[in-house]
């Protein structure tokens, strides 16, 4: 009998899953690739219509496989606006993301409507929501789609990107108002106030930019007032220098107070000499999955309360000239950055009022005429009220990590079950594994989960003694990033 496996999620991470599952496929092989919301092949990331969201990685390092790291940079030169590009110019474009969807959309038909029918494993495309996966008695699983088909399947890999912001409450449910728009993926031109009312974003990463950026586009002549706990926006990228090895071999056995130590000894010697501390950040990347896997949950805690806001800003990094219309807007007062923690939101007729803590603990209050969440993805996985997850954990099926981030994950990407046992039907990559790894965000580390895992469903040879999810064939893919 053909085996199938069931993939949830057609963003970058399931579509490349798919893409390599047929790939590597010596036999028959059926790959049922299940996606809602976002489009098929671009998911959040690169769904957007959008030219002036840039991807905030250099061409250079987006191959989507990790076999052939240049294959991205070989695929824009496919495209006249790239084909006289000088090389050196192109590995560093920042290319517009809806093009890099161009690329994955392009991946994903060659693999599911081949030219030439002569691959062994084929790929079937539903557009609906994955809702229940149901054990059977036979050893397979049913999978239960919104509109009530059901798949049956050998294996799940659950590929479903990050969760929505959490919602923000107000009397008791979620707070709803023709001016507040919670997911800021969704088109929120029609609700642009008139100029002299304040736009409000809530958080101040990645997002704000492209929100900021697009108010730009669209020739809004209004203020944009960023709300932030810590007042950080992102910074710029930048060419570094070779900066020596600085940590020791025992690294990931060191705990994070003495890291955090050693990285602030050589932050302050980089900027003792004029240069970007971010170098640091950068060098830890090959080494941050196993660090992490090592710190105690004390430890990931502590990180997590009073670090990693900083780390974001030093590692998610935009493109220079954005960066510079960014503090350009904050100089000429465009963009206003509020510190606060957010309250509560109410409503103020036909506006939205934000309630804030500001960080010496007093109260403030500003109204915009429309209020974007930006504030990322809800990390209270157990807490979640997506229902595939809501039934999942009643199942058993899988459990939150230690941290409540996402599931908790084996060395081999099965998810853990209620009980603590290795599943043998369910499989999870990308944003989903962050309280289990962390690092498990950008393309440089999905493109290797996504074929590491396609490796594992294709082959089923069990892999005791090796950590699959972490990125060891990879190090030396990664460049220096800066
Ligand atoms: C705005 C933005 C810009 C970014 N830019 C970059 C960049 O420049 N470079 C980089 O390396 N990384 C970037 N990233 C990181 C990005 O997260 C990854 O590159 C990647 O896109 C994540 O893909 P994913 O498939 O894991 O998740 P997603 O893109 O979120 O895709 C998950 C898909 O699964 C669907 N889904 C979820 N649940 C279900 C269900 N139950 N049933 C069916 N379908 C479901 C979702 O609707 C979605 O279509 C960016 C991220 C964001 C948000």
């Amino acid at each position: 009998m053909t085996r199938t496996v069931a993939i949830i999620g057609g963003g970058f991470s399931g579509t490349m899953a798919a893409v390599n599952l047929v790939r590597l496929s010596s036999g028959p092989l059926d790959v049922e690739l299940i996606n809602c919301d976002h489009p098929l092949g671009r998911g959040v990331a690169y769904g957007t219509p959008r030219e002036e969201h840039l991807l905030n990685v250099a061409a250079r390092n987006m191959s989507a496989v990790p076999d052939h790291p240049g294959h991205f940079l070989d695929w824009l030169r496919t495209r006249a606006e790239y084909r006289d590009m000088p090389e050196p110019q192109l590995r560093e474009t920042y290319a517009p993301r809806r093009v890099y969807g161009d690329y994955l959309c392009g991946l994903l038909l060659n693999y599911a409507r081949p030219i030439d029918e002569h691959q062994p494993a084929t790929m079937h495309i539903h557009q609906d929501q994955a809702v229940d996966v149901v054990p059977q008695d036979d050893g397979r699983v049913e999978v239960a789609l919104e509109s009530g088909a059901t798949l049956a399947a050998d294996r799940v890999l659950l590929a479903t990107g990050n969760q929505p912001p959490a919602p923000i409450s107000a009397n008791g449910g979620p707070f709803t108002h023709a001016g507040y728009c919670p997911d800021p993926w969704t088109d929120w031109r029609a609700k642009l106030p008139p100029p002299d009312e304040d736009v409000i974003v809530l958080g101040s990463g990645l997002t704000m930019v492209d929100t900021y950026l697009t108010l730009c586009e669209l020739g809004w002549p209004g203020r944009l007032v960023v709300v932030s706990r810590n007042g950080m926006i992102p910074q710029a990228h930048f060419r570094g220098i070779e900066y020596p090895d600085f940590l020791p071999d025992d690294a990931d056995q060191l705990g994070l107070a003495r890291l955090v130590e050693i990285l602030e000894d050589h932050c302050a010697r980089l900027r003792r000499i004029g240069e970007n501390p971010g170098i640091i950040v950068d060098r830890l990347r090959p080494l941050t999955q196993r660090i992490w896997r090592n710190f105690s949950p004390e430890d990931k805690r502590a990180f997590l309360s009073d670090h990693a806001a900083r780390w974001n800003v030093i590692r998610h990094r935009i493109p220079q000239p954005i960066h510079q219309r960014i503090t350009e807007a904050i100089t000429d007062g465009r963009i206003q950055v509020i510190k606060g923690n957010v309250e509560g939101l109410s409503v103020d007729e036909s506006r939205v009022r934000v309630a804030l803590r500001t960080p010496r603990g007093d109260e403030q209050t500003i109204t915009g005429g429309l209020v974007i969440n930006c504030t990322g993805p809800n990390s209270g996985f157990s807490r979640t009220a997506v229902p595939l997850f809501r039934n999942l954990i009643e199942r058993g099926l899988v459990r939150p990590d230690e941290l409540d981030m996402g599931i908790d994950v084996g060395p081999d990407f099965a998810a853990i079950d209620a009980a603590g046992a290795s599943s043998d039907l369910l499989f999870v990559i990308g944003p989903l594994m962050k309280g289990t790894l962390w690092e498990t965000t950008a393309v440089p580390e999905l493109r290797g989960q996504a074929m590491r895992v396609a490796q594992l469903l294709v082959d089923e040879v069990p892999t005791p003694d090796r950590d699959l999810r972490f990125s060891v064939e990879e190090e030396h893919v990664i460049e220096y990033y800066i």
